[in-house]
């Protein structure tokens, strides 16, 4: 079968043939691929000949945010029937720590996971994939055509996931003793700032929305630009970063209540990332998940930093990955984008593909790209 990706020591996406995968194992599943997303990540990894193949292979498919169709199912097997549509995760544990053992394996403790399409192991830009039950989402009939944005809605789930944890120690943001950050109505009150307007900084952004925070979004694109035009229809705020030093891009946001509660990182643009941190608010948390590659030096007033860290109660937090819960939580979400702002996601994908146009894929260079999906298998 076809499949799409990288060949070792060559640069480049290139196509190449993969055995058919079969069933072994009671607890697998045999999941026809439908439609695949790229991301920056896949791009990142061409334009900085990234190669992470595994040591015994020669080649690795591509493709990480997937939906698909299982077409059968081993004996063991409970939650999932041919004819399902499914998501599956991207990491599979190193079945030596902890957290693996006890399906976290996006807090991995040793570093030595593999990732499908990223790291070491397939992704699924090919025609069918088999993987374990316990990586494969069952999503709601409803669904089906949103569901290849559950695995970036996933990422950004796990940041605010980990945003609310910590700053569940914070009850009294602000009078209302029900907008604690664990509350149902934790967004309220709240200000956000979301670094980046591609899909991860959007869909970060709609989740912010959705519990009723204010949200500005910053991003380096003209007003006309349809990023702009996505922020405005989730009514957040869309701030125009170009030119404008980090302290201005906070003062835009603190002019209607004082404290920037949240910044979400999501470009991986290394030297905005660091240069926000000394005009965070007091008590406040950013939350860090844009990958930067290459080096970057910049200088920094280390005692500065350290004294506004602990005299401001600072939390600067890092969060990769996702595990099977924040794709169940992102299926859920969703569907509220859908129906509460208004059908976004159509429009988040500006461009398609069919698997063998694959080379018109990567080669895109459209400054109004936001999302890339590619039908493998089109819908009917
Ligand atoms: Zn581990
Ligand atoms: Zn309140």
């Amino acid at each position: 079968m076809l499949a799409v990706g990288m060949l070792r020591d060559t640069p480049g996406v290139h196509s190449f043939e993969l055995p058919m995968p079969r069933i072994e194992q009671p607890d697998e599943v045999l999941v026809r691929v439908k439609e695949v997303g790229l991301d920056g990540t896949d791009f990142g990894m061409l334009r900085h000949g990234a190669q992470d193949i595994a040591e015994d292979r020669n080649e690795m498919a591509m493709g990480h945010e997937m939906v698909g169709v299982v077409e059968g199912v081993g004996d063991g097997v409970k939650s999932l029937a041919p004819g399902d549509a499914v998501v599956m995760t991207v990491r599979r544990g190193c079945g030596i720590c902890h957290p693996c053992l006890h399906n976290q394996s996006d807090m991995c403790m040793t570093g030595l996971y593999t990732e499908r399409g990223i790291h070491k192991r397939d992704g699924y830009l090919t025609q069918f994939v088999v993987d374990q039950e316990q990586y494969i989402v069952k999503v709601p009939p409803g669904l089906r055509k949103h569901a290849v944005f559950t695995e970036p809605a996933s990422i950004a789930e796990k940041g605010i996931d980990q945003i609310r944890i910590i700053q569940s120690r914070l009850p009294w943001t602000c009078s209302h003793p029900d907008h604690t950050f664990l509350s149902a109505e934790w967004g309220m009150c709240k200000t956000a700032l979301v670094v980046g307007a591609g899909p991860l900084g959007l869909l970060a952004a709609a989740l912010l929305r959705l519990a009723n925070v204010r949200t500005y979004v910053a991003d380096i694109v003209p007003e006309d630009n349809p990023k702009v035009h996505l922020v405005e229809h989730m009514k957040a705020i869309y701030i125009d970063a170009r030119g404008k030093k980090p302290e201005e891009l906070v003062q835009l946001c603190c002019v209607v209540g004082g404290n920037l509660d949240v910044i979400f990182e999501a470009a991986g643009a290394a030297a905005t990332a660091v240069e926000l941190i000394p005009y965070m608010s007091r008590s406040s948390i950013y939350v860090m998940t844009g990958i930067p590659r290459g080096d970057l030096v910049i200088q920094l007033d280390a005692a500065q930093l350290v004294r506004q860290l602990v005299r401001y109660n600072q939390v600067v937090v890092g969060s990769v990955n996702s595990n099977r819960s924040h794709f169940e939580m992102a299926l859920k979400d969703i569907e509220r984008i859908q129906t509460e702002l208004g059908g976004m996601l159509d429009e988040m994908i500006t461009h398609r593909f069919k698997l063998d146009e694959w080379e018109k894929a990567f080669a895109l260079d459209d400054p109004k790209h936001i999302k890339t999906v590619i039908e493998v298998d089109p819908w009917d």
